[in-house]
């Protein structure tokens, strides 16, 4: 047997499966022009079913053929198109119909009724059936529950159900089985064995049955109709006879009779229900209906079932992310070595295989990865690479040659970058497809050689298709990337934490800041938005852990997106030149209480001012800052219940100073409060960036900048900022301005 290419595997999406121009025997099809309903185009078998040749039928009313009560039937039919099948009479026989309109005419699709079983007993063993299916655990249990059904109401000898990939792949999830046939459970076919245009099919008409695999399907009469140069187009038909190459797969599978029910959702092919028997098996048309009923009923229901399942995963992630965050937040150890402790938690958040931590010197591998060379080797290759905040790949062979060499564990690729500036990454990897799949039968289809016809051949060598997916992952879901995208903004707020940490160095947090802050607020505010979209669009369907979680991933975003503006003030404050001037501290201070009174009203504080200021050199606009962060922090840090007071004042030359701190002849200005007081071995600490001594919650938040960014203006002035304190006892800030701009 050849190997076929792809040109011929196409070939099936090109068989014109609907314009085969032929119906399957086990009926007859009756196609007629309005409003004179006279028969345009019937079957070659009219002879077998009414009784009448089809010579002598074509260009006669349909009153010759139909008794005069079906007659009836199908012409309010016609008027007042109401769907369902109706009952015909005709030749002394009696018929279940079909009717739609296609290429002009009106198509009548006649099936002998040969069951004593009505519509009414079908739908109501369909109720009957439905009621385990409210109790069904999950899709998988739901769809279970269907094979079953279906197979109870059908008779089939195997009823699958079948679901599609994101690229048509599909594979079996649930199997309903006489034993003496064979399982498919858990098996995936490829993409080529549904082709695009019978997909198309299945969403026009979702139910679909081969009574016979082997019986010769019955021509039309005329075999092309006049007007339009072409067979009638059999799409809507129930009786449409089979594509040959389907039958050949029938035959392959040893399969007689085929039902096939499609479940669609919003229009979109998402699985189908295939029944399969050894037999030839003629399903009454009320029992196909049935099913039919029960397919859509199905697929309603689990297209909710899914949009919970999925604000469920995105709730799943979203808590990933957050205990992620809060173990790294809490611990002091470098970022590379608390991500290695969360592995699972790392690799959950991206159903990915293994990882890989591009932070520093040396990689740090989790899971199943390419070698350290390989890696090393890889994340030069991505430093090269221009992206913004992920890039993803499933065929990270095509874009990086040397990780062919080890495809089988990182075909798949997502990688976030850290910093704008430096070569740092969170890799994640998954695995080849073809290791992580079992494919059904052969899926490469072999050529036979028909007669004057090179058709295909469904199934037969596997090696040739196994190339087609050699080098590809399963693909990052859009999911994936937001969660990875998600981490990134998450992880800088951490990141810098650390890195103010262990760098006191001011030039490397500047450029750090300079550089990431810019760069992250964009996909910040989108991490934000998107959250809130959540929360307004599936907040009732997380439930209130789920709201929970969401809530809790917004506002790490929005304290991130704190820190960024805060860290880009910071290394700003940095390269700032002052403003020097004469200032009256009276007038900057009054304004200063302006703006944050709010903020005092609110907190019920009284503010005392005990003298008149004096007048200053200083950066008016910097010293302001300054004054306001005090004047807030002594505002915000206040037990409850207790009368609240903050003094603002000053200490003149050679005035005593309760303070051991004391900065020659100068004024000092300080901001005093009856507040909670802070811990002696915490008063340098409080100036560090990012540091809060209290959670992040409470106390009205804040991002832990204000009095880095307040000592660096003073510095900057020539001054010194300082506190005095001890818990319980209320605090003291002091600063002084230094000699002026000399
Ligand atoms: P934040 O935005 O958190 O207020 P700051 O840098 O202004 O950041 O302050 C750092 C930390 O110092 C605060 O989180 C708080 O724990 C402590 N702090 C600052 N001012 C006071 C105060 N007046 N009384 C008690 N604690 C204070």
């Amino acid at each position: 047997m050849t190997p076929v290419t792809d040109t011929e595997l196409t070939e099936c999406d090109r068989e014109p499966i609907h314009l085969l121009g032929g119906i399957q025997p086990h009926g007859a099809l009756l196609a007629f022009t309005e409003p004179d309903l006279s028969l345009a185009v019937v079957s070659a078998n009219t002879q077998e079913w009414l009784g009448v040749s089809p010579q002598a039928l074509l260009g006669r009313p349909l009153a010759d053929v139909l008794h005069p009560t079906s007659l009836a039937l199908v012409s309010r039919a016609l008027t007042q198109p109401a769907g369902g099948s109706l009952r015909i009479e005709a030749a002394g026989r009696v018929f279940v119909g079909l009717l739609h309109r296609r290429d002009g005419l009106a198509v009548l699709d006649l099936e002998p009724v040969v069951e004593s079983s009505s519509e009414e007993e079908a739908l109501t063993r369909v109720n009957q059936l439905l009621s385990p299916l409210t109790r069904a655990q999950g899709p998988r249990g739901l769809l279970q529950e269907v094979a079953n059904a279906v197979r109870a109401l059908s008779g089939f000898d195997r009823v699958m159900v079948y679901l599609f990939d994101a690229d048509w792949h599909g594979e079996v999830v649930a199997e309903s089985l006489d034993p003496a046939m064979d399982s498919f459970l858990g098996l995936h076919f490829p993409a080529s064995d549904i082709p695009a245009q019978a997909r198309a099919l299945y969403v026009r008409s979702t139910l679909r049955l081969i009574a016979d695999a082997r019986a010769a399907p019955v021509p039309l009469v005329p075999a092309v109709l006049p007007g339009l140069g072409r067979p009638l187009d059999l799409s809507d038909s129930a009786l449409r006879s089979v594509s040959p190459v389907h039958l050949e797969y029938l035959a392959n599978m040893d399969v007689r009779a085929s039902m096939s029910i499609s479940l669609v959702r919003d229009g979109v092919l998402w699985g189908l229900v295939a029944c399969h028997h050894r037999q030839p098996l003629k399903v009454p048309a009320a029992t196909r209906r049935a099913c039919d009923v029960l397919a859509r009923l199905v697929s309603l229901q689990l297209a909710s079932e899914e949009r919970a399942t999925m604000s469920e995963e995105l709730a799943r992630r979203a808590s990933f992310q957050a205990q992620l965050v809060e173990q790294l937040s809490a611990e002091d150890t470098s970022l590379t070595t608390s991500l290695s402790r969360h592995a699972d938690l790392l690799l959950g958040l991206t159903h990915a295989t293994g990882a890989a931590l591009l932070l520093g010197e040396t990689p740090v591998l989790l899971g199943a990865t390419p070698t350290l060379d390989e890696v090393g080797a890889l994340a030069t290759w991505l430093g090269a690479q221009s992206f913004d905040a992920t890039l993803h790949t499933e065929k990270l062979g095509q874009l990086h040659p040397p990780a062919r060499a080890y495809a089988d564990v990182a075909s798949g690729l997502l990688a976030v970058r850290l910093d704008a500036g430096a070569p740092r990454f969170i890799v994640w990897f998954r695995p080849e497809v073809a290791r992580t799949i079992r494919w059904a039968g052969n899926p490469r289809k072999p050529v036979v050689e028909g007669p004057g016809v090179r058709r295909l051949h469904p199934r037969a060598s596997f090696d040739a298709w196994q190339e087609t997916v050699r080098g590809t992952s399963v693909p990052w879901s859009a999911e994936d990337q937001a969660s990875a995208a998600a981490l990134r903004g998450a992880l800088v707020g951490v990141l810098l934490r650390h890195a103010a940490a262990l760098s006191r160095s001011n030039a490397e947090l500047d450029a750090f800041g300079g550089t990431v802050a810019h760069d992250l607020k964009e996909p910040l505010r989108g991490i934000q938005q998107y959250v809130s979209f959540l929360l307004e669009d599936v907040g009732d369907a997380v439930g209130s852990e789920g709201r929970k979680q969401l809530e809790e991933v917004r506002w790490l975003a929005g304290r991130t997106q704190g820190q960024m503006d805060a860290l880009f003030e910071f290394s700003r404050v940095g390269r700032l030149s002052l403003a020097w001037g004469e200032t009256d501290m009276q007038d900057l201070v009054d304004e200063v209480i302006l703006t944050v009174s709010a903020r005092l009203v609110e907190n019920q504080v009284s503010v005392r001012l005990p003298r008149r200021f004096p007048r200053v050199e200083c950066d008016r606009v910097r010293i302001q800052q300054v004054w306001a962060n005090l004047l807030t922090n002594a505002a915000k840090y206040h037990q409850p219940g207790t009368p609240r007071w903050v003094e603002a004042g000053f200490i003149a030359p050679g005035e005593p100073l309760a303070s051991a701190r004391r900065h020659g002849d100068e004024y000092v200005f300080y901001v005093r409060d009856n507040g909670i007081g802070i811990p002696e071995r915490f008063h340098e600490v409080i100036f560090e960036m990012f540091r809060r001594l209290h959670p992040a919650h409470s106390f009205g938040g804040g991002s832990g900048a204000g009095l880095s960014i307040s000592r660096r203006l003073v510095l900057l002035h020539g001054g010194d900022l300082w506190v005095e304190s001890a818990p319980g006892q209320g605090s003291t800030f002091y600063f002084t301005l230094g000699r002026g701009p000399g």
